[in-house]
């Protein structure tokens, strides 16, 4: 298709027009869930906006690849790296293993991802995988000179960056947004701003699952784990990085620094945050303790496609603010949209003309920088369309392969109901055909006065009994 993707980027802080390294092809990598607990609907507000710009990308023709790791290990309670392991915390919470944990959650967040239609991307990495490319990676630092060892532990030095803050800007106040609980101050650190690349025994001694490595037993931090994994599955060029705008400071920051250390040249060019869920108390977060998941909405009552509404009527740049009074009226929405979208029937064939006209449509619409509620009113657009129902179905199903509202099912029951129809009938044309055959005519002509009743008109022709509604 011919239309041009526009993306806030934040790396230059612009609207840019999107160009891929490469033609026709897009590498998107997307920061995965920390599987200690349940995802809320705020990390989801993350992957639903992120699964339509995946979804938007292939709509007008990419070719998509698109890696998510799982955290299982090494994100600890302050994005500083202090704190305890938050896997850890988990299991304790639970008195289970870490790794039961792990998978619990993991299954947990693509059942939420599967309610909510996320697509599962094209490759999911959980971090436990990949140790021996950590280490690959850290030991490659440290020989450049990037990286430095103290107290058992390695550190990267983000003095030795001309610009560490290439990402986020050097306002403290914004940086403070990412570092939560930061409890303690870590003396090992030649610098405020450095952070872990490898943690040893001599730190966090209770940590369940740990590792040999050239500098000891040890787990690795947390944002090794999203380069090394990105340039595994995605090579040395990256599209598009996403995550949640909490991640801007200090783990895409640190990404980076360690990345562009490691590879020595550039190595993400576009990087889409989406702005956070909130709860009249401040952002909604797992730490908290207190957060809505998806089955919670659905024991309420909620379709988890009226949550998915909720989430594209708004732009992924700005705060949303969660209310249920907010869902009540997405949910009335969604329902007079279904509502509207089964009086829609297959009459007509498509007009192809009209059908490019309104994709077109819609792809500029999400194209300026994911204007997803725009795309919203052009499927109300559709239903007022000046075309024949096929080509509004037409339209509908196309644009629905982007906003994943399952409008189709709007149909189902339509469709089941023709089953059943078409079913009866055969069934009556075999009965009668079996009449004609004991030379029952008098059965066979009741059959065809029944069906006639109903509205059903059959003629014996050449081919065979073919039947009709009248
Ligand atoms: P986590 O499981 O904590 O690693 O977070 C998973 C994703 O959710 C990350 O991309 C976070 O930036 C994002 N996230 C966390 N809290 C929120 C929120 N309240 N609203 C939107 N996204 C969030
Ligand atoms: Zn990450």
């Amino acid at each position: 298709m011919e239309t041009k993707t526009y993306l806030y980027n934040t790396l230059t802080k612009k609207i840019e027009e999107f160009q891929p390294n490469e033609p026709g092809k897009v590498n998107m990598y997307t920061c995965g869930p920390t599987v200690y607990h349940f995802a809320h609907i705020g990390n989801l507000r993350s992957y639903i906006m992120e699964d339509v710009l995946e979804k938007y990308l292939r709509f007008v023709g990419y070719d998509v690849t698109r890696v998510m790791n799982i955290t299982d290990v090494g994100h600890l309670s302050s994005d500083g790296d202090t704190g305890e392991d938050k896997m850890l915390a988990g299991a304790k919470r639970e008195k289970k293993t870490v790794m039961d944990i792990a998978k619990f959650y993991t299954d947990a967040f693509f059942e939420d991802c599967r309610k909510l239609q996320i697509k599962r991307p094209d490759v999911v990495e959980p971090a436990t995988n990949c140790i021996d490319e950590f280490i690959e990676m850290i030991q490659v630092l440290l020989e450049k000179g990037y990286a430095y060892i103290a107290g058992e532990n390695v550190y990267f030095d983000t003095a030795k960056l001309d610009d560490y803050y290439v990402l986020s800007s050097q306002n403290e106040e914004e940086l403070q947004v990412g570092v939560r609980d930061d409890v303690e101050e870590d003396t090992n650190k030649k610098n405020k701003t450095d952070f872990v690349l490898w943690f040893t025994k001599s730190k966090f001694d209770n940590q369940e699952l740990k590792w040999d490595s050239p500098w000891g037993v040890g787990y690795p931090g947390w944002h090794i784990e999203c380069s090394s994994i990105s340039i595994k599955h995605l090579g040395e060029y990256m599209d598009i990085h996403c995550g949640g705008v909490d991640n801007i400071f200090p783990h895409h920051t640190n990404e980076i620094a360690q990345s562009e250390a490691y590879l020595g040249h550039k190595w993400c060019n576009y990087w889409f945050h989406i702005n956070h869920l909130n709860t009249k108390g401040g952002k909604m977060s797992k730490s908290k303790g207190e957060f809505l998941t998806v089955s919670l909405l659905e024991e309420k009552g909620y379709n988890p496609m009226v949550y998915r509404m909720f989430c594209l009527q708004s732009h992924y740049r700005k705060p949303l603010e969660f209310s249920w009074e907010g869902l009540d009226n997405v949910a009335t929405a969604y329902e007079k949209l279904m509502k509207r979208i089964k009086a829609v029937t297959e009459e007509g064939t498509v007009d192809e003309a009209v059908l490019q006209e309104y994709k077109v449509k819609f792809a500029e619409a999400v194209g300026n920088d994911m204007n997803t509620s725009m795309g919203l009113t052009i499927l109300y657009d559709v239903l007022k369309a000046d075309t024949n129902d096929a080509t509004k179905r037409a339209i509908l199903t196309s644009i629905d392969e982007v906003l994943s509202l399952e409008l189709d099912k709007a149909w189902e029951e339509e469709k089941g109901a023709d089953a059943e129809l078409t079913a009866y009938v055969e069934q009556m044309i075999a009965e009668r055909a079996a009449a004609k055959k004991e030379k029952n005519f008098a059965r066979a002509d009741e059959i065809r006065d029944e069906l006639k009743a109903k509205g059903i008109l059959i003629k014996d022709t050449r081919e065979g009994v073919v039947w009709e509604l009248c």
